[in-house]
């Protein structure tokens, strides 16, 4: 049984372009599950499989008398056709009240129309105009130009008015569900591909991470079947398989490969400021970096009692060239930032605590008659370079006072390691500290502020 029987004269070019539309509408109807779909479209149906004449009228007939309605496209070329007479004529002998949708879309010879076919210009006044009909069965994305058509329906042709707007409505519905299906398809691949690429601008593995726990999608699907607890099972699916790659086989891996990850928790003095840091892959050194911070955290504590060396962002585990976005020059395992040693404005005595919870965006701003880079920068359009600062809640500065004797032997220790190659601080503080190395530069007014943190890279 079928809804509409598509009848149209190939003879017409713009008919023609009707075929790739409806084909698909057709095939999503069968990739529904639709074996009968409620469509009649010759195309698809008979295809272009050779047929006697009289054995293709047959099935024509027959898929008509099975049709609740034909929907003709109505030009001249349509008029001229004797198959598309055949099957307008078809309809009328097969059913008691035929219901044909005419859709006259070019201008035809109404002499001619009511001769062959029977249908007899309405006066203007009793014209009635069914532009809904047309969307119960054209999808919207698949409309033509409606003004190409005139739309009109002579309505003493048809007494089961009622009948047909049941089976458009059907039709509609199922369209609309079957368009909504999609909607959801897409928005759902939108959706994994924009999470991907954010975990991996992150995280760098857990986009990939990501499509594997997606892996047992089929079998979360079957086994659950409330909407919330197959949410809450994806979710807990990817945690696992993320927490999982993150402290176990991403630092087996990542080993051979040229780096390592620096100490997770409190290891020989050397600790990060941030736990955040490790949970996303942002701890990871080449091993001589790791060797020379171990050092040095060992140094500190040996030489300042209590003093535990914070670490910021490192690099990601994989990859040369891959950057640690905001830190574009972290790339390749060389480079390393760490914080700034503060005294605890409360007690007087040092801390391992800072007034910034990742190290980053609490500055030690340049004095009345210190150079004032950020100022510099910012003059010259340097938009980023105090940009962290402006999202950083500064609430916690009053309770610290920075640290210079500390911050000065953190950079001193570094500077003197051979392997280590440049390490950045803003110029106020190199002055104000009496730092002399040659190693330690001013980054740059590309970069963001170094007055919140050091950053330290290997030769
Ligand atoms: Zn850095």
């Amino acid at each position: 049984m079928y809804h509409f029987f598509v009848s149209y004269t190939k003879r017409e070019n713009e008919v023609q372009e009707v075929y790739p539309l409806i084909m698909e509408f057709v095939e999503e109807l069968k990739a529904a599950g639709f074996t009968a779909a409620p469509l009649f479209f010759d195309l698809y149906r008979i295809g272009f499989n050779k047929y006697y004449e009289a054995e293709l009228k047959d099935e024509l007939k027959n898929a008509i008398a099975n049709s609740v309605c034909m929907i003709s496209f109505v030009s001249p070329g349509y008029i001229e056709s004797d198959w598309c007479i055949f099957e307008w004529k078809t309809i009328e002998m097969e059913k008691e009240y035929p219901l044909i949708l005419p859709l006259i879309w070019k201008d035809i010879d109404w002499k001619e129309a009511e001769f062959k076919l029977n249908l007899y210009r309405l006066p203007e006044s009793k014209r009635m105009v069914y532009p809904k009909f047309l969307d119960y069965f054209i999808p919207p994305r698949i409309k033509l130009e409606s003004a190409h058509y005139h739309y009109y329906y002579p309505i003493e042709m048809h007494n089961d008015k009622l009948g047909l707007e049941r089976s458009l409505r059907e039709s509609y519905d199922f369209i609309n569900s079957r368009t909504k299906k999609r909607t959801r398809k897409w928005r759902w691949i939108f959706g994994v591909t924009f999470l991907s690429i954010i975990l991996t601008i992150i995280t760098q593995i857990g986009g990939i991470i990501l499509l594997v726990s997606l892996s047992l999608n089929p079998l979360i699907k079957r086994k659950i079947e409330k909407r919330g607890y197959r949410i809450l099972a994806r979710i807990s699916c990817f945690l696992a398989f993320y927490l999982l790659a993150t402290f176990l086989i991403v630092p087996i891996i990542a080993k051979p490969l040229g780096r390592v990850a620096l100490p997770i928790f409190k290891q020989q003095k050397l600790k990060p400021l941030n736990f955040l840091t490790c949970l996303l892959n942002r701890h990871y050194v080449k091993p001589e970096m790791k060797e020379i911070a171990l050092n040095i955290a060992t140094d500190m504590n040996r030489r300042f009692p209590g003093t535990t060396l914070n670490y910021l962002e490192a690099n990601f585990p994989f990859i040369n060239g891959f950057p640690l976005i905001p830190h574009l020059s972290h790339n390749d395992g060389r480079k390393l930032d760490l914080a700034f040693a503060y005294i605890s404005k409360e007690t007087g005595l040092s801390t391992n605590a800072t007034p910034s919870p990742f190290g980053y965006g609490i500055c030690e701003e340049p004095r009345e008659n210190e150079t004032n880079t950020a100022l510099l920068c910012s003059s010259q359009g340097r938009w980023q370079y105090s940009l962290l600062k402006k999202f950083m809640p500064q609430s916690r500065k009053a309770q610290f006072i920075f640290d210079s004797t500390r911050t000065k032997a953190i950079v001193n220790a570094f500077a003197v390691k051979n392997n280590i190659g440049k390490i950045f601080i803003e110029p106020h503080l190199k002055t104000r500290l009496h730092l002399t190395n040659d190693k330690i530069r001013f980054h740059g007014c590309q970069a963001v502020r170094h007055d919140d943190h050091i950053h330290v890279q290997l030769k």
